[in-house]
């Protein structure tokens, strides 16, 4: 039995609606003397998820519902939940949302589309179009989330917080925007994912590149500054 089923099957027998996160892995260690560094409360809730670790078929086997930081209520499998599905990228503060459930059917959040944006070697890296395809959208990921970390997840041309004018649904979503220098243009360089990436609000994402080259986003926010004085 895989931990997930011996974790279900402990709290289910227990009788108790409401666990910590200590609980949890004292049953288990008592129990099947389980190392509680194994045991991951976050990913046996419909409504959080860990870090890149609840990849498949799990996100269906869930069965506690994060009340607040390490605090659970026990649900059970098949539990009918509405809501969203939250996660907190390694190192990040920010929640962002990945899925949601409607009446017990799990359905994923898609991220902005430019997530992958200039990265597939339409505008640089000719030489290794084919090597860098490998591991594009983990390389991408990982970018975008260390553009994040650093800029936040406000439009740095109008400031927009997706979070602030739609609430939850808007939580970490945001363009990035990749600033490609023209010396770096046909050539292979280091991506710098503080430097070189910014988050941008759908439309100025857009106006930048009404430009092409695109407009660096410091000339369009001097742009709308001066219309708005
Ligand atoms: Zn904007
Ligand atoms: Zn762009």
């Amino acid at each position: 039995m895989a931990i997930l089923e011996q974790v279900e099957e402990l709290l289910a027998k227990s009788g108790k609606e409401f666990f910590s996160s200590t609980e949890i892995k004292n049953l288990m260690a008592e129990a099947y003397g389980t190392n509680p560094n194994s045991v991951l409360p976050p990913d046996y809730c419909y409504n959080r998820t860990n870090n890149g670790i609840d990849k498949s078929g799990m996100l269906k086997r869930k069965f506690l519902i994060r009340i607040e930081s390490g605090q659970y209520r026990y649900v059970g499998f098949d539990y009918k939940f509405n809501g969203y599905v939250y996660q907190k990228p390694h190192g990040s503060k920010v929640e962002t949302i990945v899925g949601f459930w409607k009446d017990g059917i799990y359905s994923e959040v898609r991220q902005p589309e430019n997530d992958l944006e200039d990265l597939n070697g339409q505008t640089f890296i000719e030489g290794s179009t084919k090597q860098v395809t490998v591991n594009t959208y983990e390389r991408n990921s990982a970018a975008r989330q260390k553009c994040l970390d650093f800029h936040g997840y406000n439009c740095k041309v109008c400031d927009f917080d997706f979070a602030e004018v739609y609430g939850e649904i808007g939580k970490g979503f945001i363009h990035v925007h990749h600033i490609v220098q023209i010396a770096n243009i046909k050539r292979e360089y280091e991506l710098d994912p503080v430097k070189d990436l910014v988050p941008l609000c759908p439309n100025c994402h857009a106006m930048v590149h009404r430009h092409n080259p695109a407009m660096h986003p410091d000339e369009l926010r001097e742009r709308l500054c001066q219309k708005n004085v």
